[in-house]
């Protein structure tokens, strides 16, 4: 073999380049956010985690994808006047790598103010322009055109994308709850329908996995129930009946990896199967975090489930704290810092809902007026009485659990109050029927486990008998109402138009039953209340000894083997 010499008047060999290191074991960290709404506010804090996060797994040679379940844009004032374009901007300049479409990212209807489309507007326009906004895809695999049954096919909207992230390929695909035709306007979902969801899961999760992928992750507006999470693989704690774990059985083992769920607001850090499935309550109150291990040669080698964190940490059962009191731990061994480039751009979005909110409305609330999803509640009661009294046409008035989003504070109330209680852009429907109507209504209400009624005008005392619910009505003077009676309900269009799983629908009243109007509700309420004045007291409005609603607690009320009432 030749010998380079460099005096030999040869030029040496260029060197041999240095052996490449030896590929190290490194870590993928999966974030998990879901059900947002509108939160806009807590995005510089989340922003500080995440940061410490990318940091982290720079310096060990890792990486982060960040993934969001659903539910971004509808509830704030700061995310609502823009239709979630503040979210989607936001979003993406957190470095989203994915979210898929919740039930309510189709409320805000047509681009532009109206909420439901009139002529030739497109339903769905306000969701078609954010998802061209954003700089990450809107993840849709089971929400199929009514028509064709064919999954929709919208811009920037795929079933499912690929990543590649620290030298594995990670699939992600999107679904959303089946429940969303009623839990969003209905008119906005008109002409399409839910597809059967682990079927496209599977479908698409083979395609996938055919591909190349890893790992496949399932970023699903589909959640859980889980209340202990010392131990990630012990979910004694979860209700088994939720839709998300009904969804993982319906899959055969293996399909997919990972859950990022949403929807129910409740929290889950659990190994289901050999899923590893997080979800982490609502806006942006904390998130969840999947570590995966992966050896030098690029196999995963462990999966770690991370409690969800909250960003700002307060003692159980107390709400969290508002932004500027926030104090975020320390997290990756370093203090979580609020982004000041996140800062900045979600100002103007907070400028422009600030003069909205501060509006005063010439109320003092005496004491904090509770909003209880499932139970009846002073503020529940209020907004009753407020549509009553907007609609003095109406005998009675009916407002759902799940349009009620917040207590209403103590102190001179204004209309950003007003409009964190009652974000939906909801507008007057009135539904003449009769009062064997109105108590299969509450009779329905009753022995379901979503979000309890709000009445006016009316109370009802339900009781079991001989095995069945047997409800007394009597309206506002205290006189019995009879099943023949003809009466008129105020509500929303979302409930008279198939909301709350079809209630009112199921009551099958005759062609014109419904009447809708242009009234958004909530404007009418805040004009009750500046022209009323004086005082709000949550002992007015409801009385554990009074209730407007007696029933044999708790719901979902069942009177099998109930013993008789005396
Ligand atoms: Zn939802």
């Amino acid at each position: 073999m030749a010998l380079a010499c460099a005096a030999c008047g040869h030029p040496p060999p260029p060197p041999a380049p240095p052996a490449p290191p030896p590929p190290r074991a490194r870590t993928l960290t999966i974030l998990g956010t879901n059900d947002f709404h509108g939160s806009l506010q807590r995005l510089p804090i989340l922003a500080g985690f995440v940061a410490n996060v990318r940091a982290a797994r720079a310096a060990d040679g890792g990486a982060v994808l960040l993934i969001d379940a659903g539910d971004m844009f509808q509830g704030t004032l700061e995310s609502n006047l823009n239709e979630g374009k503040a979210v989607i901007e936001a979003y993406s300049a957190l470095g989203y790598t994915a979210a898929t479409v919740g039930n309510h990212e189709f409320d805000f209807g047509p681009a532009g103010p109206a909420v439901t489309a009139q002529g030739d507007d497109d339903p769905r326009g306000a969701l078609k322009d954010r998802a061209g906004e954003a700089k990450f895809p809107l993840l849709t695999a089971n929400i199929l055109d009514a028509e064709s049954g064919n999954r929709i096919k919208w811009q920037h909207m795929p079933a499912s994308t690929t990543v590649k992230a620290a030298g594995i390929t990670v699939g992600i695909i999107g679904v959303t709850t089946e429940a969303t035709p009623f839990t969003t306007m209905p008119a906005n979902f008109a002409g399409l329908r839910m597809g059967d969801t682990a079927a496209a899961i599977k479908a698409e999760a083979e395609r996938l996995r055919g591909d190349g992928a890893d790992f496949i992750v399932v970023a699903a507006h589909i959640g859980g129930k889980c209340t202990d999470f010392a131990n990630p693989d012990d979910a004694s704690s979860c209700d088994g009946n939720e839709e998300l774990p009904r969804l993982l059985d319906a899959l055969p083992p293996g399909t997919i990896d990972m859950v990022v769920g949403g929807h129910t607001h409740s929290g889950m850090a659990h190994r289901i199967g050999k899923v590893a499935v997080i979800e982490s309550y609502s806006s942006a109150r904390a998130f969840g975090r999947v570590d995966l291990r992966i050896s030098g040669s690029g196999v995963i080698t462990a999966v770690k489930i991370h409690p969800p964190q909250l960003l700002c940490p307060v003692p159980e059962g107390q709400p969290p704290p508002p932004p500027a009191e926030c104090k975020p731990p320390d997290y990756e061994g370093r203090p979580v810092v609020p982004d000041p480039q996140m800062t900045e751009l979600i100002a103007p979005y907070l400028e422009a809902a600030k003069a909205r909110r501060e509006e005063p409305i010439g109320v003092e609330v005496a004491a904090t007026l509770a909003a209880t999803y499932d139970a009846e509640s002073p503020a529940g009661n209020l907004f009753a009485d407020l549509m009553l009294q907007a609609r003095p046409d109406a005998d009675v008035a009916l407002t759902n659990g799940g349009g009620l989003r917040a207590d209403v504070p103590a102190g001179p109330l204004t209309y950003g109050a007003v409009y964190e209680s009652q974000p939906f852009d909801n507008r007057f429907a009135i539904v003449t029927l009769q009062g064997r109507h109105l108590r299969k209504l509450i009779a329905d209400n009753l022995q379901a486990k979503n979000g309890i009624f709000s009445w006016a005008g009316l109370t009802a005392r339900a009781r079991c008998k001989k095995g069945q619910l047997d409800i007394q009505l009597f309206d506002r003077r205290g006189r019995p109402i009879a099943d023949g009676k003809t009466i008129k309900v105020a509500t929303s269009d979302f409930l008279a138009s198939g909301g709350d799983d079809g209630i009112v629908g199921r009551l099958d009243l005759p062609a014109g039953a419904v009447q809708s109007t242009d009234v958004v509700i909530r404007d009418a309420m805040v004009a009750v209340l500046r022209k009323r004045g004086g005082k709000l007291a949550a002992t007015d409005l409801y009385s554990t000894k009074k209730p407007r609603l007696a029933y044999p607690a708790p719901r979902p009320v069942s009177c099998v083997g109930a013993p008789a009432a005396p």
